[in-house]
C-alpha cells in the first residue's frame, strides 16, 4: 500500500534526496566511510558544510551582510537564545501571538528578559493574522518577533511590517518555501525537519549589524558571536543532518528554486481549500480565508464523531499524520516542499468520497 505522509514535521523528504542519501551516505564519496563517519574537522566534512552554507545562501538570497549559522538545539532553543543574546536587561522583546508556538517562544524568551504583547489574534482562536500597529511598539523595544507559519492553527503572514526595530521571525514551517524579503526580517531561524531536511540541525540566518550588539555576556555554546567566528564549527555539528539540509538544498535548486517551491505550495494548497470551499459546509476550514498557510491545511468535519471516522478511515488507506495537533483536535494536512501533488490530489478524491458516504 502507497503511504501518503501529511505529518506535520518531521516530514517527508523528496525521494530522489533518500535515493541519493541511501547511495551515498553510507560511503561518502567513495572514502569508505559513511558521512557520520567523517570527522567534522575533516576537509571531506567541511566541504559539505561549507557547501550547505553556500545553498542556503544562493536559494534564500541572503545578503552579504547576514552570517548563516548551522546549530542544534531546533528552534525551541533559538526562542531562548534569541532572547539571551539580543534582549537587554534595560529592554524588552515584543510578540506577535499568532499561536502556541508564538506562546513557546515568548515563553522561553520570558526567562531571561522582559517581553510583552504587540499584537494576538487569540480571542479568534489564532484563525487570522493580526493587523500590527507599529506605534504601539514601546521606544526600548529590542526585537519584534513573529511566527511566519503557524503549524498547528494553519495561517500564515505573506508580509511582515517594515519596522524600525529589528523583527526576528521563527521559519521552522516554512522556510524555502517561498522567497524572504530581507529588507523586513533580520534575523530568521527554523528546525530543519519539515523543508529543509531531517531534525538535528537549527538554520540561524542574522544580519551582522544584530549580531554586533549580542550579548557578550553569555557562555560561548549559546552565543551566536561564538559561532558565528567559528563558521558553526565551534563544537561538534549536526553532520548527517546538514548533509541531508544539503542534498535537500540541490533538490530545491533543480526544481525551480524558490520561486518553484511557492508555486508548487500554492497549487497543492488550493486544491485542498477548494474541496473545503465548495463541500457545502461539510468540511469547514479553521483559518480565516486571508490568512491560510500553504503549508499546514487545518479543518473540521460536521461532528467529531465524523473526524474520528475520517481519521481511522484515512489510516486504513495509508494516509499519515491527518490529525490535528493533539492541542486542538482536528484535520490537518502538512504539504510541505517535498510532498508530492499525486499525494494531494489522493487526498482531495478521499475527502470527496468520504463526504459523498458520510453527508
Ligand atoms: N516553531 C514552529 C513554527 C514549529 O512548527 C515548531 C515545531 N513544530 C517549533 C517552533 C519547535 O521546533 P523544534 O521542535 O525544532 O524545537
Amino acid at each position: 500500500m502507497t503511504t501518503y505522509n501529511f505529518n506535520p514535521g518531521p516530514s517527508p523528504l523528496p525521494q530522489e534526496v533518500l535515493d541519493h542519501a541511501q547511495a551515498n551516505m553510507f560511503n561518502f564519496e567513495q572514502s569508505g566511510m559513511g558521512i557520520m563517519e567523517l570527522s567534522h574537522r575533516s576537509p571531506q566534512y567541511e566541504g559539505v558544510h561549507n557547501q550547505t552554507i553556500k545553498q542556503i545562501r544562493k536559494l534564500l538570497d541572503v545578503p552579504e551582510d547576514y552570517s548563516v549559522l548551522l546549530l542544534q538545539g531546533g528552534a525551541s532553543l533559538q526562542f531562548a537564545m534569541s532572547a539571551m543574546n539580543f534582549l537587554p536587561a534595560d529592554q524588552k522583546a515584543a510578540f506577535v501571538m499568532t499561536g502556541s508556538w508564538s506562546e513557546k517562544a515568548k515563553k522561553e524568551a520570558s526567562f531571561y528578559g522582559q517581553t510583552y504583547e504587540l499584537a494576538t489574534s487569540k480571542a479568534n482562536q489564532y484563525k487570522n493574522i493580526p493587523e500590527v500597529d507599529l506605534s504601539l511598539v514601546s521606544p526600548d523595544t529590542a526585537y519584534i518577533h513573529y511566527t511566519s507559519n503557524n503549524t498547528i492553527f494553519g495561517t500564515q503572514w505573506t508580509r511582515f511590517p517594515n519596522s524600525d526595530q529589528p523583527a526576528i521571525v521563527d521559519m521552522s514551517s516554512d522556510i524555502l518555501s517561498k522567497e524572504v524579503d530581507w529588507n523586513t526580517v533580520d534575523m530568521a531561524y527554523a528546525g530543519a525537519q519539515k523543508n529543509a531536511g531531517m531534525s538535528g540541525v537549527t538554520i540561524v540566518i542574522v544580519r551582522n549589524s544584530l549580531l554586533d550588539h549580542a550579548s557578550e555576556n553569555v557562555s560561548p555554546t549559546l552565543s551566536y558571536k561564538q559561532h558565528d567566528k567559528a563558521n558553526s564549527l565551534y563544537n561538534t555539528p549536526p553532520t548527517s543532518a546538514i548533509y541531508m539540509t544539503g542534498l535537500v538544498c540541490d533538490w530545491i535548486e533543480k526544481n525551480g528554486g524558490l520561486k518553484g517551491m511557492k508555486q508548487r505550495a500554492e497549487e497543492k494548497a488550493q486544491l485542498i481549500y477548494d474541496e473545503i470551499d465548495g463541500s457545502e459546509g461539510f468540511y469547514t476550514g479553521h483559518a480565516d480565508t486571508a490568512s491560510r498557510s500553504n503549508m499546514n491545511v487545518t479543518f473540521n468535519l460536521p461532528s467529531e464523531e465524523l473526524e474520528k471516522s475520517f481519521l481511522a478511515k484515512a489510516k486504513a488507506e495509508g494516509f499519515v499524520g491527518l490529525n490535528g495537533h493533539r492541542s486542538v483536535g482536528g484535520c490537518r494536512a502538512s504539504i510541505y516542499n517535498a510532498v508530492p501533488k499525486e499525494h494531494v490530489e489522493k487526498l482531495i478524491s478521499f475527502m470527496k468520497e468520504f463526504r459523498s458516504v458520510n453527508k
